[in-house]
């Protein structure tokens, strides 16, 4: 599975604070994940975690590009 610094993880168990989303501040061996809902950082094994992930949502590549430059 492909995770990145930035994904945003929906969890199928959900924190104790309630919220099942969680931040990718760090990848490799242990992801470094940090929870929307309260803000709690943890470290989980790898293959915990992607056994865990619902779903990865990541910000377009891309598509922040302002169309300024049609008319040159
Ligand atoms: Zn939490």
């Amino acid at each position: 599975m492909d995770i990145r610094l930035g994904d945003r993880l929906k969890m199928k168990k959900s924190h104790p604070c309630g919220s099942d989303v969680f931040e990718v501040l760090r990848v490799g061996m242990d992801f470094r994940l940090r929870c929307s809902g309260c803000g709690h950082e943890l470290m989980i094994p790898r293959a915990k975690c992607e056994k865990n992930i619902k779903r990865v949502d990541r910000p377009e590549e891309g598509a922040q590009a302002p169309k300024e430059n049609e008319n040159v």
